[in-house]
């Protein structure tokens, strides 16, 4: 059977999106602010580093790697990268890095050109990493913490982790506590119990609701795609453990019901559905929702918006808990955790295919590299897809290939599923 030519395709609107533009204006406003006037301190932390702790401190908290996205996204990225490779960051290294040194050392940002009146990132007073998801976080930080002489603290996590134990919690949960002396003499004061509590406590329900809005896309058809949930994510990663994201959440995850209810997918007449691992093109997420929508197919379910998921957190044992929360992971973990979790996936969003992102300079986020397409294949009798692109780096990724080689796959699982 051949799949028919992809037509025109309108997207629906998520109406609570107009609410998250306006919150993430806000954060970055108020970064700015402390930042020009000294009012508070500003901590820069890694996507999944230990930012609840940073708010017991009274710290204001940036993440680099947002920045990293929004510089791929608007594809200022791929012209910046080149800088920080003069300066010795190899073109293989993580893309939002080297995206990220170039723009500042170019001094583009598109934080100016979204919000009129910032110059961009706000000067850190402490930069504070998790090695969790990859060294090159650690190594990200250092050039910062060298141009701005400004403290460099973290936590080094264990990686390829199968099962979790006590120990691996204890290290964890150690070395949080071991940075919180050098985190209070940067803040010029004590970590608050009570605030940091909170903190975990907000950033749970935050956590909760996020995981809800993405579990809705088990919903046939699905009201949400992967897509979406990039932009929607915003204030799962830098707002967790502020109130205004858990309402945020509350409001989108009302109107995704309501889709439910009223049998509206997030695309017209849903017929396949993906599953996408891997980092996001961010710089192509137009037009490849535009193709697939263009093909009947939703991708709506992602490895990526699920990083930031962490049921462990706790406010009752708020160190320990961190601790977990931070190292079960996906990302942390071993292959054969990563394969069962797929296996849960396939079964839990009812997925057709899975498409899998080989980043160039992403290993870590790219899960194709050790057999898992081809284990995943076999056991599901599923087609699955590698595309070779990058999350930043432009150059990486030729979108004719990707185009007829999704063509090709969709007409693959249209003639499987006719069968
Ligand atoms: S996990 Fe990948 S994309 Fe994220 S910071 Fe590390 S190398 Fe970069």
């Amino acid at each position: 059977m051949k799949t028919e030519q992809p037509k025109p395709v309108t997207f629906k609107k998520i109406n609570a999106t107009n609410k998250m533009k306006e919150i993430m204006e806000r954060h970055f406003r108020e970064l700015d602010e402390a930042s020009k006037t000294k009012s508070r301190k500003v901590a820069w932390c890694t996507s999944v580093g230990p930012a609840e702790l940073l708010r017991g401190m009274g710290f204001l908290v940036f993440y680099p790697e947002n920045h990293g996205a929004m510089l791929g996204s608007t594809r200022m990225a791929t012209d910046l990268i080149p800088l920080a490779n003069a300066l010795g960051y190899s073109p293989d290294i993580c893309s939002y890095l080297t995206a990220d040194i170039g723009s500042y050392l170019k001094g583009a940002s598109p934080i100016s050109k979204a919000y009129p009146g910032i110059a961009g990132p706000p000067r850190p007073d402490v930069l504070v990493y998790n090695t969790n998801q990859c060294r090159d976080v650690h190594d990200w930080f250092s050039y910062y913490g060298r141009e701005f002489n400004v403290p460099v603290v973290g936590i080094q996590t264990h990686r390829g982790v199968g099962d979790i134990s006590k120990a691996h919690i204890d290290s964890i949960s150690n070395q949080l506590k071991a940075i919180v002396p050098q985190l209070e003499e940067v803040a010029g004061r004590k970590l608050d119990m009570d605030e940091f509590k909170n903190a975990v406590g907000l950033s749970r329900q935050c956590t909760d609701l996020w995981k809800e809005v993405l579990e809705i896309a088990a919903n046939v058809p699905s009201p949400l795609t992967f897509f979406d949930g990039t932009i929607q994510m915003g204030p799962a990663v830098v707002l967790r453990g502020e109130q205004v994201a858990v309402d945020f959440y509350k409001e989108l995850l009302a109107e995704l019901k309501q889709r439910v209810r009223d049998g509206v997918g997030a695309i017209d007449d849903e017929q396949f559905r993906l599953y996408w691992d891997g980092m996001p093109i961010w710089g192509k997420l137009r037009e490849l929702s535009t193709q697939f929508a263009g093909l009947n197919t939703c991708v709506l379910a992602s490895t990526y918006c699920s990083s930031w998921v962490f049921p462990a957190l706790d406010p009752d044992d708020p160190f320990d808990s961190m601790a977990r929360a931070y190292i079960e992971l996906f990302i942390v973990r071993d292959e054969n955790y990563k394969e069962r979790y797929m296996e849960d996936q396939i079964n839990r969003y009812k997925i057709d295919g899975m498409i899998f992102h080989d980043a160039k300079t992403c290993p870590n986020n790219s899960n194709n590299r050790y057999g898992m397409p081809e284990r995943l294949t076999n056991k599901f009798n599923m087609p699955t897809l590698v595309i070779n692109g990058d999350l930043n780096d432009l150059r990486c990724y030729s979108e004719e290939q990707a185009r007829t080689n999704i063509e090709a796959f969709i007409e693959q699982i249209a003639e499987k599923k006719s069968r």
